[in-house]
Parts: structure tokens; C-alpha cells; sequence
């Protein structure tokens, strides 16, 4: 009877699991929830957030998270389409916010929607800073790192799901945020896999590149926000990111690489790194 059980839970499991291939690694990822229905309970979600938080709007420095912002999503719009993944982005709709918060964080959530905390505007720096932060989260929503996350979770619980994860009260709400990483109200944060890491590092550093911010200056951006760590609160976004010498030095590594992905697509130099 157990065996007819896990045979069965299986089962659905396979039914219900979507397997696609990440456009960026050439890897079959898994995904339990598909994009139309994950979209909107994300936009829901992000709405949420904002309602909930003090939005600056016509800023200098909001409408520069926004320029960034579009440059990043069209540089990937261009990387897919290059790549044979047309229509890719189709469901996304790209936002993005600055929350006048000191929270050092930003994040991605799936479908593009996009917050910066001022509180990690002093380690960003600069807008190249500030693309580098971009050009990470984006990394893991085009991937879908935390649809991953989620999927392993539920396999592992062995949980059953109808393939419908909207979102129905605070606790669902809790269990969302802390597979995308979201917001500090939430206690324990679950760290991106190293995997992941390396992932999103690689795919951001081809981002900022394309949208024509040096992308030598990332590894130069983790190296503060490491340093960051020492003394008072250590920044929220590490606890989902964690920063040690040999990440800083693996992006380092990938910084020609990235600059040469640029190249292809006309992207010969970059803007100056002015701080703020
Ligand atoms: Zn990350």
C-alpha cells in the first residue's frame, strides 16, 4: 500500500512536472508551476509589496533603477532572441521600483518585476553598481532559479501539487518570498544555491555587458558587499547570496568572457563609472 502511495504521488508528479530548458545553460530545468500560472500570482505579490511600501517615484535616483532597468531587460531580449529563444519574455511585464527603505536588498521576481531598497544604493555606488545588482536578479528570474528551488522543495516533501500555487493566505505569502529571496519581513531567508550562483554571476555580467556598463566593476561590487558583512547588520541581500573570495574571484574570471558576449552584438565600450 506504501509503495502503491509512492508509486501514485510519483506518478502525478511526473504529470503535473514540466521540464523546459534554460535558454542560458543549455540545462533541462524542472518546474512544477507553469509561467502563465506562476506570473500572476508574482504581479499579485509584487503589488502587494509596493502597496505596503513607501515607493519614490520621479527621482533622480528612480529613474535611474528604471533606465537600467530597461537597458537589462532589452539586453536580454536581444540575448534570447540571438539565441533561438524568441517570445521567451512574451508573459513578462518588466517594472521597476525603488523603495525608500534601508534594507540593503533587490530582487527580481518571476515575469520582471524588479525592487531596489535605497539602502543598497551607498554599496551599488554607482549606476554601474547598480547594473551589476540588476544584471544578478534579472539572472535568476530568466532562469527561474527560484521556481527550482520551490519544485526541489515540493519533490522532496514529496508534495502533490495541482499545479496551482496562487497565493490564498499569510503563510502561502511567507513560503513564496522565501524561495524568491523577497523583502526583510520575512524571518529566514533560503540561500540561492551555489549552482545558481554561478549561474545568475555569468548571466548578469552578459547582461550589464550588453547594456553597456562594465562589468569588471561586479566582482568589485561583491568585494564591498562582503566587506559590508563585518559590524552591524550584515546586508539582507547576502543572506540569499552568499559571498566569499572564490565567487568574487570565479567573476573576475568571466568578466572577458562577458565583455567578449558584448562584442557580438556591437557593444564595444562602456559607460564611465561615475559614483554617485
Ligand atoms: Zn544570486
Amino acid at each position: 500500500m506504501k509503495l502503491m502511495n509512492k508509486i501514485g504521488v510519483f506518478g502525478l508528479l511526473l504529470l503535473i512536472m514540466s521540464c523546459s530548458t534554460n535558454p542560458f545553460t543549455g540545462k533541462q530545468t524542472m518546474a512544477l508551476v507553469p509561467n502563465t500560472q506562476l506570473f500572476p500570482t508574482a504581479f499579485q505579490q509584487y503589488n502587494q509589496v509596493l502597496s505596503q511600501s513607501k515607493v519614490i517615484k520621479g527621482t533622480a535616483q528612480s529613474e535611474m533603477i528604471k533606465r537600467v532597468g530597461q537597458r537589462i531587460s532589452i539586453a536580454a531580449e536581444r540575448w534570447l532572441n540571438a539565441n533561438g529563444y524568441e517570445g521567451y519574455l512574451n508573459d513578462y511585464k518588466w517594472e521597476y521600483n525603488l523603495i525608500d527603505d534601508k534594507t540593503v536588498n533587490a530582487w527580481c521576481m518571476p515575469g520582471g518585476k524588479i525592487v531596489f531598497y535605497t539602502g543598497i544604493l551607498p554599496i551599488a555606488q554607482s549606476e554601474t553598481g547598480v547594473a551589476a545588482i540588476m544584471g544578478h536578479e534579472v539572472a535568476h528570474a530568466l532562469a527561474n532559479h527560484g521556481q527550482q528551488r520551490m519544485s526541489a522543495d515540493y519533490i522532496q516533501q514529496g508534495v502533490a501539487m495541482a499545479g496551482n500555487i496562487a497565493i490564498q493566505n499569510d503563510n502561502d505569502r511567507e513560503a513564496f518570498n522565501q524561495y524568491y529571496g523577497i523583502g526583510s519581513q520575512v524571518g529566514v531567508m533560503l540561500p540561492f544555491s551555489r549552482s545558481h550562483e554561478t549561474e545568475a554571476d555569468k548571466i548578469g555580467l552578459i547582461l550589464m555587458a550588453m547594456a553597456g556598463y562594465n562589468p569588471s566593476e561586479a566582482a568589485e561590487l561583491w568585494k564591498r558587499m562582503k566587506a559590508n558583512s563585518g559590524g552591524g547588520a550584515p546586508p539582507e541581500i547576502l543572506s540569499t547570496h552568499p559571498s566569499n573570495d572564490s565567487r568574487i574571484q570565479e567573476i573576475s574570471s568571466l568578466v572577458p568572457m562577458a565583455v567578449a558576449e558584448a562584442k557580438k552584438f556591437g557593444v564595444t565600450s562602456f559607460r564611465p563609472i561615475t559614483k554617485f
